[in-house]
């Protein structure tokens, strides 16, 4: 799949395992891809996240069938299969991808990862509708 397009669009198996993981409805997700109305990048994050957990936390059992992964090499797998710079994918992996987006949880207009954590997800605006005077 070509750079332009990974931007905007998950594969058929993206679109699978990402269903799969939240619960969602296939079909639902696969339209709105269609659409090009998904925010691609941040999905993408979310799988990642999840696939370099439940790859590391089998690197034990990985090492039982003589497969001896380390971090290093499954995080190269990683940026192989999602066709990403590795720095990307240990961004993504930490949680400290730029790309990963929060939103008031009142009104939602998009906020930092910082504030979401201060605030517990609401805008500044927001924040101070709460304040009893
Ligand atoms: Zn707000």
């Amino acid at each position: 799949m070509e750079a332009a397009k990974i931007k905007y669009i998950l594969t058929q198996q993206q679109i699978e395992k990402f269903c799969d993981i939240m619960g969602v409805d296939q079909a639902n997700v696969e339209q709105l891809n269609a659409l090009r109305c998904l925010n691609a990048e941040y999905i993408r994050d979310i799988l990642i996240q999840h696939d370099y957990h439940e790859l590391t936390k089998g690197i034990e059992y990985l090492q039982t069938l003589k497969k001896s992964y380390n971090y290093s090499e499954i995080k190269k797998a990683l940026a192989k299969a999602y066709k990403m710079p590795e720095n990307e994918i240990n961004a993504s992996i930490q949680g400290k991808n730029n790309k990963t987006m929060h939103f008031c949880t009142k009104c939602g207009k998009r906020i930092t990862g910082k504030q979401n954590q201060r605030t517990n997800g609401l805008c500044s605006e927001c924040l101070v509708d709460t304040l009893d005077l």
